[in-house]
């Protein structure tokens, strides 16, 4: 194989030995305990995977601590998930009740399979991006140290029900289609630095508007902004630095409902607004934690098993979601966007 510097390394160089052995010829699987499977292959083989519950930004400690057990009980063999748990794969039987017991003794959680709730995926938040409404890792943690029962399996839900965070609008993570959505939100115009603006590309900043907000002012050398058009979506502060969006008051958090991106029983489906607005209370959060969990636990005592969010919430009427949620229905929760039509419910049907 040749050698580049072009792209990911091949993946198959990486491959536990185990794995490589039986690429594509798995027979089953079965679920010992929430987050520990078994996985048979065609040859006989057996391979155990046991799910750590993780962080997403690691420190080099943590991943040394990682390697170090993965060393220890898996010929130094683990993968990620794309919700940024840890899957130790251990191919000795014998290792499974020492690494489960070693995790145990750090503090760590096992789990995240099954009908519950698995790590969050999320976004930078105020640790690495320029325009977060909300920070990522804070509310995440807030957020699963209340529904750990649901990771590790001491509580179990009707069916999968997974939770996501964006920290703005342009949503670098899944918020879109999640059961639960956490949503950064801005809600105040960009304020235009009329002095710095003269170091920035006007008709890039002009152009970067993706609602024609933003025209030249061309007596001042600078930009105006059109509030009446402008959604806050932070694409101009990206292209210019002077004009900063961020506010204490104006940014928050606002929580979607029902989407999913599995094919199985209904299709895909986008996410819709639940809560328009909690405002941002580090370092715990609690509005939100307490929203997510109220939606969490109501869904857990209606839904029918298997049921995702969004089948349930389907199957009862929105009407009746936001009478058993308690959640107040506003004027926020109507749909005005300009080419919404094929998403309206055209029907004169309400059932308040
Ligand atoms: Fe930045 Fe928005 Fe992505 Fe958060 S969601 S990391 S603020 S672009
Ligand atoms: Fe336009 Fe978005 Fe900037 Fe508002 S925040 S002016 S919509 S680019």
């Amino acid at each position: 194989m040749s050698q580049t510097d072009i792209g990911p390394p091949d993946y198959k160089t990486m491959l536990p030995p185990i794995i490589a052995r039986n690429y594509g010829q798995w027979r089953y699987h079965e679920t010992l305990q929430t987050g520990v499977l078994k996985h048979v292959a065609e040859s006989g083989e057996e391979l155990y995977s046991v799910r750590m519950g993780s962080q997403r930004l690691l420190s080099t400690d943590t991943v040394r601590e990682i390697c170090d057990i993965a060393d220890k009980y898996c010929d130094g063999h683990l993968r990620f998930t794309s919700r940024y748990n840890v899957e130790f794969l251990v191919s000795d039987q014998n290792q499974l009740q020492p690494l489960l017991e070693d995790l145990k003794a750090r503090g760590r959680v096992i789990g995240g399979t099954g009908a519950g709730i698995t790590g969050m995926v999320h976004t930078q938040g105020w640790i690495h991006c320029h325009t977060p409404a909300t920070d990522a890792s804070g509310p995440v943690k807030a957020i699963m140290d209340a529904l750990a029962d649901y990771f590790t399996g001491a509580k179990v839900l009707p069916g999968k029900v997974r939770i996501s965070l964006a920290c703005c609008l342009n949503m670098c993570g899944a918020v879109h289609c999640s059961d639960i959505s956490v949503l950064g939100m801005h809600r105040l115009v960009p304020v235009v630095d009329h002095e710095r603006v003269k170091g920035c590309e006007i008709p890039t900043t002009v152009a970067s508007c993706p609602t024609g907000a933003i025209r030249p002012d061309r007596a001042k050398g600078s930009v105006v902004v059109n509030a009446e058009k402008c959604m806050y979506c932070g694409n101009c502060y990206t292209m210019c630095p002077a004009m900063p969006l961020a506010d204490p008051e104006g940014d928050g958090i606002s929580i979607w409902v029902g989407g999913k991106v599995s094919n199985s029983r209904s299709g895909p489906a986008f996410s819709k607004l639940a809560i328009p607005y909690l405002p941002n209370n580090p370092p715990r959060w609690p509005e939100t934690v307490e929203a997510v969990k109220n939606i969490v636990e109501v869904y857990a005592a209606h839904a029918r098993k298997h049921e995702r969010v969004g089948e349930w919430i389907n199957r009862v009427g929105w009407e009746k979601f936001f009478r058993l949620t308690g959640i107040p229905f506003t004027d926020k929760h109507i749909d005005d966007y300009t080419l919404a039509s094929t998403t309206f419910r055209s029907s004169a049907q309400f059932k308040f």
